[in-house]
């Protein structure tokens, strides 16, 4: 099967493996595991931060940040497509007691900073208090403008609020825009990234902020039950990721272009403009089942984002040759 339902689906690869079968490790809970440590020292100086955490899932490193900015009553500013507003349970409400204040995302992912101004509350005991402003990048696999942050970080520092980045996929829009990580996130207070996306470990995320931050931070960690002891395992994993496996995301959104190009040739159905890893194809709804059960039956598996959307994700284990398959399983589709 050729899989493109999303870039959480990669194997670690044998030198991966072989990276987490030789890790050194300890109790993390207790004295902190040693490859742990090197993980988040690793990413703080990447990110040119204090101090980062290394948690389970973006779930809950995402969760750690809303819990860590906000207290009970609080609320936060956040797009409608967000992970952390769409995707991740409502967390925030049902364990912080936060109120998310969702805004819908501009075309090209961003949120729009006279919507986000008007929907601050004011001080006043009928509001809830709005404390942070998360954003994501990529969002949707598209990278957000160089100049929105600062712009962004004006506008929480003039309302007292904090800045929070769902960087998810943070590597992807650094290779395709060329900058380092650290110069696309200097203004947020906190950043959460993905280990097991298109970096392709099997498992953890990181949160990175300011060593007060991240201290705070690990206490919820624990209470959420992503204090974990030999972790180092799959740290290992991680940091290999860091070292081996970010430039190569170049390949990946080269694959993506050329996908997007060759499904151009085929279909006349509207294609998504492709900034990284990410195809979006809207496909007319009385034919999405015909063609979703087409792929499957010639080894290709497609995420059907919506009635209307595929969503087709290039990653570590896909090649340019799987890419010529792919097209050729398109077009075998009887239009
Ligand atoms: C996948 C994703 C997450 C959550 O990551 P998990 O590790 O699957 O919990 C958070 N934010 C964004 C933008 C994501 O794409």
């Amino acid at each position: 099967m050729i899989d493109l339902r999303s870039d959480t689906v990669t194997r670690p690869t044998p030198a991966m493996r072989n990276a987490m079968a030789e890790a050194e490790v300890g109790d993390d809970v207790f004295d902190g595991d040693p490859t742990v440590v090197r993980l988040e020292q690793h990413a703080a100086e990447r990110f040119g931060k204090e101090a980062a955490l290394f948690a389970p899932s973006s779930t809950q490193s995402n969760l750690i940040a809303l819990l860590t900015h906000c207290g009970r009553g609080d609320e936060y500013i956040v797009g409608q497509e967000a992970h952390n507003y769409l995707f991740e349970g409502g967390g925030g409400a049902a364990l912080g007691g936060l109120q998310p204040q969702p805004i819908h995302q501009e075309d090209d992912g961003t949120l729009d900073f006279g919507k986000v101004a008007s929907l601050i509350k004011p001080d006043d005991f009928h509001f809830a208090r709005t404390r942070l402003l998360s954003l994501e990048n990529t969002t949707w696999g598209k990278v957000l403008p160089a100049s929105y942050l600062p712009k962004a970080k004006a506008l929480a520092d003039a309302h007292g609020l904090s800045l929070h980045l769902d960087g998810a996929r943070i590597f992807n829009a650094s290779v395709a825009s060329d900058a380092e990580v650290k110069t696309l996130t200097s203004e947020a207070d906190s950043i959460s990234v993905c280990l097991s996306k298109g970096l392709g470990a099997p498992v953890g995320s990181l949160l990175i902020g300011s060593a007060d931050f991240i201290r705070e931070g690990k206490r919820w960690r624990k209470m959420l039950g992503g204090g974990m002891r030999q972790s180092g395992i799959i740290a290992a994993a991680g940091l290999y990721a860091l070292e081996n496996h970010v430039e190569r995301l170049a390949e990946d959104h080269e694959n993506a272009h050329s996908l997007a190009d060759g499904l151009k040739q085929i279909f006349d159905w509207e294609i998504e403009p492709v900034q990284t890893n990410m195809v979006f194809v809207s496909v007319p709804p009385q034919k999405m089942q015909d063609l979703v059960s087409h792929c499957k039956q010639n080894g290709l598996l497609v995420g059907g984002y919506s009635p209307e959307k595929i969503r087709l994700v290039t990653h570590l284990d896909i090649s340019a040759e799987d890419i010529e398959t792919v097209l050729g399983v398109f077009q075998s589709f009887d239009t």
